[in-house]
């Protein structure tokens, strides 16, 4: 079976034989996925000069209602979604849950707070600015939504999520979507805009998917158009640097890789509560996906007399973390997402063991469970210890994407943020300590580099929502290597899909535009 592409409102078979698309457990082929042959171009023109005015004739709260029901057909479809995870990603259902339940809870979320917007049809930001003495001219901002369509460039490891936590705030924002899923795991997401569309909730062009190669979708962007890219560094460069890009000055949202951190405070010897909590995390964040997670811990920052006890905790742990067919009831971890991520592992793992001595796993010939290995794309779980953090190099650049982590010893507050600052810019860190002083020296040092920080003392315990996941009311991106992209954060996602301009005008005038808007200031709430 070849999936279609849905452009200009309808199904198109892309031309040739396409790419296979295949189970990361049995190597067998599922389904063919092409490009080839669709006009880029033209399914862009009819995005925005359809489904653009088609969405933006409703108001905010009329497309929060759109989003509601968005939301009920892909609930309705839930279980086939588990199925196509499975047979895709090799997904667990706890794997596939934080990826499907993820995408429906966002896409609840913003219809939720969207209603909040009632009936404007653009946004407005601040006070009126005096600009004569008597204020018969004044100034006031004012928030539009782009007349372009938003492109969506996604990675392979959320196809469900990846697509609601994009799609929700652009919708809501009444600007068409135009989504191309990574290749290997295309099948998914495919699925949910194939639902999406036979739900018949959005008018033609507002929602359109491509599966396969991106081709020439980029020489097709214009002023008014979003990119917003999730995936690797090197695809990130390559797309900021894309001549049509630069020569247009196409906005640009990047969501790349990143060396997150988890740093053990002073205060948490062992047999403490905060001690145990972060050896479960760390547990839970190398294992669940396999590791695949922007957000997953792959440095955990531990005073150096810890970092024995500490190694030797994660260890026990993992050791009952059994790896394999995910079909396997008494299997925990599944595999990567295809054989070509497992060498990029292995490589990457093979680099790190350069400099760190292994604890726990990473046996390039270890034997999954129910699976044959000539043919499973599995990776072992790997701890390793780097003793000299400062000194390393390979552990703060090469982001192994699986289930692999890296404790590092540190010895007092300057060494701990001049190492975890090696990362340049990562989406996440965490800080488990009970010292409050330690943490807000720790959080001043870190912040800038940071676009999230977890911490976690005992008071809040295992209350917390976890390291590696995003909640839609708070910020998702990072700045530097992190590839300095912005998401999520409740209405303030909405941001990235209008263009903020001032009108310097007559009072009237003012007036008469502002009785248009919905404030921003529950934006920013
Ligand atoms: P990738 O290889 O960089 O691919 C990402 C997307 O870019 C895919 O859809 C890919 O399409 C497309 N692409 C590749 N070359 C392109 C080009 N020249 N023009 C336009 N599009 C192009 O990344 P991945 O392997 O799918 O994902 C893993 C990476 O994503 C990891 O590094 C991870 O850290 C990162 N990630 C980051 C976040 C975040 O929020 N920061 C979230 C998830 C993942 P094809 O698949 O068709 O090649």
């Amino acid at each position: 079976m070849k999936l279609s592409n849905y452009v200009n409102g309808q199904w198109n078979e892309g031309n040739g034989p396409g790419e296979t698309l295949i189970d990361p457990v049995t190597g067998d082929e599922l389904v063919r996925i092409s490009s080839q042959g669709v006009d880029l171009e033209v399914a862009l023109a009819f995005a925005r000069t359809q489904g653009g005015p088609a969405l933006r004739q409703l108001a905010y709260a009329q497309r929060a209602e759109m989003l509601a029901k968005i939301a009920d057909a892909l609930a309705a479809n839930r279980d086939e979604y588990f199925r196509l995870s499975l047979l895709n990603l090799g997904a667990n259902q706890a794997d596939a849950s934080f990826d499907v339940d993820g995408a429906i809870y966002t896409m609840k979320y913003y219809a939720k707070i969207g209603r909040a917007l009632a009936e404007g049809k653009m946004l407005k930001e601040g006070a009126v600015i005096p600009l004569s003495k008597g204020n018969a001219f004044v100034g006031q901002h004012f928030l539009m939504p782009t007349k372009g369509a938003a492109v969506f460039i996604n990675a392979f490891n959320f196809p469900a999520w990846g697509l609601c936590e994009k799609a929700a705030p652009a919708l809501l924002s009444g600007v068409p979507i135009v989504v191309k899923p990574a290749s290997p795991t295309a099948w998914l997401t495919h699925r949910m805009v194939e639902d999406i569309v036979k739900a018949d909730i959005l008018p033609p062009g507002a929602i359109s998917i491509i599966c396969g190669s991106a081709r020439d979708l980029l020489g097709h962007v214009r002023e008014e158009d979003i990119v917003s890219f999730t995936g690797s560094g090197d695809t990130a460069a390559r797309i900021r640097s894309h001549a049509n890009v630069l020569r247009r000055f196409v906005r640009l949202n990047i969501e790349a890789d990143s060396i997150n951190s988890a740093i053990l405070g002073p205060d948490c010897t062992p047999g403490t509560d905060l001690f145990d909590l972060l050896v479960k995390e760390v547990v839970r964040e190398m294992t669940l996906k396999a590791g695949q997670k922007c957000t997953t811990i792959r440095r955990v920052l531990v005073p150096r007399q810890q970092l024995k006890a500490f190694g030797d905790a994660v260890t026990a742990r993992l050791s009952s973390m059994t790896v394999g067919n995910p079909r396997n009831p008494e299997v925990k971890v599944g595999p990567v997402v295809n054989k070509a991520q497992q060498s990029s592992c292995l490589e990457g793992l093979s680099k790190l063991k350069e400099e760190c001595e292994v604890l726990f796993g990473g046996d390039k010939n270890f034997q999954p469970i129910d699976a044959d290995p000539q043919k499973s794309a599995f990776v072992q779980p790997a701890l390793l210890s780097c003793t000299n953090g400062l000194g390393a190099k390979y552990i703060h650049d090469v982001e192994v994407f699986g289930p692999v982590a890296t404790l590092v010893a540190y010895d007092g507050l300057e060494d701990l943020i001049a190492i975890t600052r090696r990362g340049l810019g990562s989406l996440v860190a965490s800080v488990f300590s009970d010292d409050a002083s330690f943490t807000r020296e720790t959080v001043l040092g870190i912040g800038d580099l940071h676009g999230r920080v977890l911490v976690v003392d005992s008071t809040v315990g295992n209350q917390h929502t976890g390291h590696g996941n995003e909640v839609p009311s708070c910020l998702h991106g990072g700045p530097g290597r992190a590839g300095g992209g912005e998401e999520l954060a409740g209405l303030r996602a909405l941001l990235l899909y209008h263009r903020r301009f001032v009108v310097q005008g007559p009072a009237d005038c003012i007036t008469e535009l502002s009785g248009l808007c919905v404030d921003t200031a529950p934006l920013h709430s």
